[in-house]
């Protein structure tokens, strides 16, 4: 059976990014860059004020002697002022361009001032409360990576830059098509032997968490036609298709045979982890298929590392993939068999780093104990148990508590 290593680098070796494509700035939270962003701009863009105060030299607003204050103001926008003459101080305001020959700032409350003079209460060091221009920033430096996906720090770097459109890797689009005879829609009451497609809507919002829309199918019924006209279909609108059951062992598991039939090659059809071991992943031409098995947790837990992979490679981000983390044990744990095994737990920071809980489960269709959890506990194959205060890994699948 394929390992969960093997089986993300089968994904990753599968999904490359596609079009490139314009996206205003405005619209550029959260998507991935397709090329560099580099300013055309220093930053600061010229030498500025940090405080309403005295622009002046040093040495000369040292010792208590006073300075000739010059008349009027410079604020934040006016044209850069005429240098510094000797002996005397300028009054600014924050963002001002500064009189060249500036060597420091003395701010408005360390100063006095009387009858056209002002005296620096205290001898300024110099560079104080000035800000160089391009000290943090050159023009023709590269301020964001191409494979970024863009956070809003970043779109401020991409905005002083003049980045307006960017230049970003289309959102890969998705099809999330659930299996199951015994599926009725949200909006039905299920009858004997019925329950409610919980799967979709599931991936659906865990699609739209990594900024990606989905397209959803009806539910689809446990019978070859069904299935097959699926795998006929598949590629048509969409780079990756993401179905939800009917990848296990059981008569009425069709998914695997039928993709075959249809011409895809099964990358992996079975992963040594616990839960979600039925998992399978396969490709026809440009089209890419990723079958999650119907257990609502064993679904959430293989597109938690197999799903996010795809999606993310797909649009091109730099490092794709589950990043782990760190964190201490705070209870035993044991399992049974010897698959990887990735546990809901809670993951929480204290002193000294991150520390993890498992959570109790009744298995992988306790949806429950599920949307409790905030990581992934990853027990490696074979550990049998884990003992308290012991170092784990564990993948984060949202906020800290
Ligand atoms: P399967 O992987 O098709 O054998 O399904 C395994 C279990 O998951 C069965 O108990 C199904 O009823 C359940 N299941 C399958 N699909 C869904 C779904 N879309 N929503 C909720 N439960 C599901
Ligand atoms: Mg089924």
């Amino acid at each position: 059976m394929t390992s969960v290593s093997e089986a993300l680098a089968i994904i990753l070796g599968a999904c490359a990014p596609g079009r490139r494509e314009r996206a205003p700035l405005a619209d550029g939270l959260g998507r991935v860059l397709a090329s560099d962003v580099t300013t055309d701009v220093d930053w600061p863009p010229f030498d500025t004020s940090a405080m309403d105060g005295y622009a002046v030299r040093v040495a000369e607003a040292s010792g208590d002697r006073p300075l000739a204050e010059r008349s009027g103001l410079v604020a934040a926008g006016d044209l850069p002022p005429s240098p510094l003459a000797p002996g005397e101080a300028v009054r600014v305001m924050t963002g001002a361009p500064l009189p060249p020959g500036t060597e420091a700032v003395v701010p408005v409350e360390n100063v006095r001032r009387e009858g056209g003079r002002v005296t620096a209460l205290s001898a300024p060091r110099p560079g104080e409360h000035v800000r160089r221009r391009g000290e943090s920033i050159r023009a023709g430096s590269r301020l964001v990576k191409r494979g970024r996906r863009l956070s809003a720090p970043e779109i401020a770097l991409a905005a002083l830059a003049g980045a307006d459109p960017l230049e970003v890797y289309a959102k890969p689009r998705v099809t999330v098509a659930v299996t199951g005879s015994e599926l009725v829609p949200v909006s039905a009451k299920p009858g004997p032997g019925q329950l409610r497609d919980s799967n979709g809507p599931m991936l659906a919002a865990l699609c739209r968490a990594r900024g990606v829309r989905t397209a959803s199918r009806a539910a689809i019924a446990d019978e070859g036609p069904a299935v097959r006209h699926l795998f006929a279909e598949a590629g048509r609108d969409e780079d990756l298709l993401v179905t939800s059951g009917g990848v296990s062992a059981g008569d009425l598991d069709l998914l695997p045979a039928a993709a075959a039939e249809a011409g895809f090659e099964l990358l992996f059809h079975g992963v040594a982890m616990r839960p979600g071991k039925p998992v399978a992943f396969g490709r026809r031409g440009s089209a890419l298929w990723l079958g999650l098995p119907g257990n609502p947790v064993s679904s959430a837990v293989a597109f938690h590392l197999f799903g996010a992979l795809a999606l993310d490679a797909l649009e091109g981000v730099e490092n794709p993939g589950p990043a782990f983390v760190s964190a201490r044990l705070l209870r035993d744990v044991s399992v049974r068999g010897g698959r990887e095994t990735f546990r809901d737990a809670v993951l929480e920071a204290a002193e000294g780093g991150l520390c993890v809980s498992p959570l109790e489960t009744l298995g992988s269709h306790d949806l429950a104990a599920h949307a409790g959890a905030n990581a992934l506990l990853r027990i490696p194959a074979n550990a049998g148990s884990l003992a308290a205060g012991s170092i784990v890994e564990c993948l984060p699948l949202g906020t800290l508590r």
